[in-house]
């Protein structure tokens, strides 16, 4: 009962650490079973979804048109997708480079390569189906313009949201006198209630989190890890340093922020970007940590996280350069300096357009195998560890969307330094 007592009382981020947790043991006491328990982990993920559309759409707009500056926003967009593509670049980069120095394919033997081709091979030709469906750079480029915005927000398509959201915005500073502002008083009370509602949803977030890790522990097999344990350990050590070198190196250069700092105020949004594999589900967190922790602004934050969860994503496009060694390497492919330059150029560019939702990494995966002639089956290789670093790649992209509104805010000097470290606002 003190027990029980004690964990009420602990601040929401450690009781959803305590949540994780506790799901290991959970997993591995259920096995297989454990999936009955994964239903309370997608009610919580359908719960945070659900806030996504109507807190990107409202903030946004207000954020826009409070801002009614169009050249301040230019300026904001530049610096943003430039971020964003330079980090990617990066990522990219270090995963080829991790992948051409430890070779990660060449221990597979025969009977392990056709036992995953053979396993996995159904779940392979899925995604990959997928991926041919994909609209290729340009169409994505178009579509960004919706036809009917009604459609977009009901689709959740989120760069059409954010591309009628800024223009709403910027539309509505030009109507004469006050009549806009009953507008935006309203989208800015909506806003707030969103804000509230994911407070509300958060207090369920460790119950829903521990059933998110159990049933993902519960269906794991470690033979399948064993198996693949050197790509896995060169994919996670690829994260590991991106995540702590480049991000901590940004925050403190551009913005004088402390790695400390950065990182303890955006825990909370990595524990649930690791529990539910998605960055768009984890949006209103990131968008909450990065304001009442690391004092990014509403306007900045509004604008640069609903666009990094959709085009920004370093630790999938980092993944995907060890994946296509990986897997070009079991096959005895060798890829010369070229082929990886289109992999830095093609992992960047998939990323674009692709929502972050649980697996597209893979689906993406297929787009960038397609351009250098690894042939596409070999997805099949590394689908049996997909989804703990999926788990993983999750955290790394949110926490790059994070380090850009911090970079881009303090550019703009609109971050508050005001806040010292401990002092972060609890969620619920
Ligand atoms: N799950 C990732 C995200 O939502 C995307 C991926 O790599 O599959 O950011």
């Amino acid at each position: 009962m003190k027990l029980i007592g004690a964990f009420m009382r602990t601040r929401l981020h450690t009781k959803i650490l305590v949540g994780l947790l506790a799901g290991i043991p959970v997993g591995l006491l259920l096995g297989p079973r454990a999936a009955a328990i994964e239903p309370l982990g997608q009610l919580f993920i359908r719960l945070i979804t659900m806030i996504v559309v109507p807190l990107v759409f409202s903030s946004l707009f207000v954020g826009t048109a409070s801002l009614g500056d169009i050249r301040k926003l230019g300026r904001v967009g530049v610096k943003t997708i430039l971020y964003y593509l330079c980090t990617t670049a990066i990522a990219i980069t270090i995963g080829l480079i991790l992948g051409n120095i430890f070779k990660p394919g060449d221990n597979i033997n025969e009977s392990t390569r056709q036992s995953l081709l053979s396993s996995y091979q159904a779940d392979a030709e899925a995604r990959i189906e997928l991926a041919d469906q994909k609209p290729g750079v340009i169409e994505t480029l178009t579509r960004i313009v919706p036809r009917n915005p009604i459609e977009s927000l009901a689709e959740a398509h989120m760069l059409q949201i954010i591309f009628f959201a800024l223009l709403f915005g910027i539309a509505v500073t030009l109507v004469p006198g006050q009549r806009g502002k009953p507008v935006i008083d309203f989208f800015d009370a909506v806003s707030e209630a969103m804000i509230q509602m994911v407070h509300i949803v958060m207090k369920f977030a460790p119950f829903g989190v521990l059933a998110l890790i159990a049933a993902v522990v519960g269906k794991f097999g470690i033979d399948i890890l064993l198996s693949l344990l050197k790509y896995t350990l060169i994919v996670l050590a690829g994260l590991l340093l991106h995540m702590t070198f480049i991000y901590s190196s940004a925050v403190r250069i551009f913005s004088g922020l402390s790695a400390r700092k950065f990182f303890r105020g955006i825990q909370p949004a990595q524990l649930i970007a690791f529990s539910t594999s998605s960055s768009n589900a984890t949006l209103p967190v990131t968008i909450e940590c990065v304001e009442e922790n690391l004092g990014v602004s509403e306007e900045i934050s509004s604008f640069v996280l609903p666009l990094g969860a959709t085009i920004n994503m370093d630790g999938t496009a980092l993944y995907q350069g060890v994946a296509a060694i990986f897997i070009a390497q079991v096959y005895g492919i060798s890829l010369t300096l070229g082929d990886q330059f289109t992999i830095v150029l093609m992992a960047t560019l998939a990323s674009i357009g692709a929502a972050g939702v649980p697996g597209i990494g893979v689906i993406t995966l297929a787009m960038v195998l397609q351009t250098i002639g690894v042939p596409l089956e070999g997805i099949a290789l590394i689908l049996g560890v997909d989804r703990i670093i999926d788990m993983c790649r999750t955290v790394v992209n949110i926490t790059g969307d994070a380090s850009a509104a911090v970079v881009v805010a303090s550019s703009e000097g609109d971050l508050r330094k005001d806040r010292s470290p401990g002092e972060e606002k609890d969620l619920a």
